[in-house]
């Protein structure tokens, strides 16, 4: 078959089973999996291994047993010598009922739909096309889902990192860029920081000289830290929350804030982190703590992503999908796999808009063709 033959009939043979990727979509989302329920988390394992099981000629699977989050699973599929790594976290940031699953037109909304259910879905689909249409798939493909990646993947990274290590690429079912359906070529690192301060209680009528004021400092210290923030480099730091104090008439003696970092670069993350962890009591009788760092390492883009990016350019323009590239500040398990030197593309999942908000929804009409473009980009690699 020539290769545009094949495109066409990967594509028409996605279009024809579209009703069928939506309702494996429509019963992997009801089954709802906030990071934080175990239990609810591996109902929703359960669920897609059985999925997997229907719908592809696996070769072996693992389940990845864990006590704290949900248990991971590893599915390969083919034999070659050659390795490929799908990663896809079903875990979502919803907690159970707090969205509805419901259709409006052309968008179907949904806890995890988007991030990212929907990708997952189409990837399997994207395999079953290869499989049915018995299409020469020369690599062995390991499809890992985890379960954690919405609470830092503490848990599943050794797995991520130990199956990208055997890899010649990892493709990441990440959804693409809002609007434009872009392909993340790189992302931002992250990390996450707890400033806590003691001062002294006092009462604040009677003996206000004799307090040492938390809250005061903490202000000051906020201040310092939001002025880390240089968007030219890419760096910033958000005081997410603070808390302190313990009514209006005392001093407060105990205050504390989380801190959300993001930095393009390895570099920049290495100073922001040395500053933060050494922040210094402004104030006399202050006692200061920070504790915390890195999460996620800064997602940089080399030539080979680049290479990894064109490949899948070329085939979208063969499909009629202009594909662009972008620079996002959201990380994921990419930002692991590209860190350790595996060519990384990312943002291959479903199109859609509202990650992490409640109007989360996908766009129906790209489901087929976002999965041709992944069933073909598996052939190519
Ligand atoms: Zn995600």
């Amino acid at each position: 078959m020539s290769q545009l033959l094949t495109k066409q009939t990967i594509y028409s043979y996605l279009q024809d089973h579209e009703q069928d990727m939506l309702d494996d979509l429509i019963e992997f989302v009801k089954k709802e999996s906030p990071s934080c329920n175990k239990e609810l988390v591996d109902e929703c394992g359960t669920y897609l291994t059985h999925l997997f099981q229907c719908r592809l000629d696996i070769e072996h699977y693992e389940v990845i047993k864990e006590t704290k989050v949900g248990n991971h699973m590893k599915f390969t599929i083919g034999k070659g010598e050659q390795q490929i790594l799908i990663i896809g976290h079903f875990d979502t940031v919803w907690e159970k009922g707090r969205l509805k699953l419901k259709k409006e037109g052309n968008k179907l909304f949904g806890p995890g739909i988007l991030d990212m259910k929907g990708g997952i879905i189409q990837s399997l689909w994207a395999i079953k096309a290869i499989q049915e249409l018995e299409l020469p798939l020369n690599k062995k493909i390991v499809f890992l889902c985890n379960s954690d990646e919405e609470i830092g993947s503490v848990a599943s990274k050794e797995y991520i990192e130990e199956e990208a290590k055997k890899s010649e690429a990892v493709l990441v079912a990440e959804p693409a860029v809002a609007g434009s359906g872009a392909l993340k070529t790189s992302r931002k690192g992250a990390g996450i920081f707890k400033l806590k301060i003691w001062g002294r209680a006092a009462h604040a009528g009677n003996h206000h000289e004799d307090g040492v004021n938390a809250i005061e400092e903490l202000a000051k210290q906020v201040i310092l830290l939001q002025k880390l923030t240089n968007y030219p480099k890419g760096t910033t730091v958000n005081v997410g929350t603070i808390t302190g104090g313990s009514g209006t008439n005392v001093v407060p003696e105990y205050a504390e804030a989380d801190i959300d970092l993001r930095v393009s670069t390895e570099e920049e993350a290495k100073r922001i982190t040395d500053i933060i962890l050494n922040l210094k009591p402004l104030s006399k009788e202050i006692k200061l703590e920070v504790t915390g760092g890195m999460n996620r390492p800064p997602m940089v883009k080399t030539e080979q992503t680049q290479e990894l990016f064109e490949c899948a350019q070329a085939i979208a323009s063969e499909l009629d999908i202009e594909l662009e590239e972008a620079a996002v500040g959201g990380g994921s398990d990419g930002n692991f796999t590209a860190a350790i030197g595996i060519p990384t593309l990312d943002g291959l999942g479903a199109c859609g808009k509202g990650i992490h908000a409640a109007h989360e929804h996908i766009q129906i009409d790209k489901l087929a063709e976002r999965s041709s473009l992944f069933a073909n980009l598996l052939l190519k690699l």
